[in-house]
């Protein structure tokens, strides 16, 4: 299993890793901590991606669709969409290889908490 084959199957993988290159420790502060960047503003979105979030997000989608129809609601697409089925994505190896793929892009921790 390689990145490039997660990101096909979801794309908002790649998007995290173009911002993950993208930040830079500028020396300005007291210290840089790629692990605080990673908390605050990677897991959150790369848990709803891939890995056991991934199967969350799936299950909460398709309890609220069935609450929506038992109030009579039609919500656009086929019921079959609402189904889980399990896929490449949905790992905690997948989680693992996202994990390192995206963090690794990140600058070295300096002067933190966690060195
Ligand atoms: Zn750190």
């Amino acid at each position: 299993m390689t990145f490039g084959q997660l990101c096909e199957l979801e794309p908002g993988l790649q998007d995290l890793h173009t911002i993950a290159r993208m930040i830079q420790d500028n020396g300005s502060g007291e210290a840089f901590c790629a692990n605080l960047v990673w908390h605050n503003l990677f897991k959150p979105r790369i848990y709803d991606l891939v890995g056991w979030g991934r199967v969350e997000i799936v299950k909460r989608n398709w309890k609220s669709g069935k609450e929506l129809e038992k109030l009579g609601v039609t919500v656009l697409g086929q019921k079959e969409e609402w189904s889980y089925e399990k896929g490449l994505l949905d790992s905690s190896e997948a989680y693992d290889v996202a994990y390192h793929a995206i963090y690794d892009q990140l600058p070295n921790c300096r002067d933190c908490w966690c060195l």
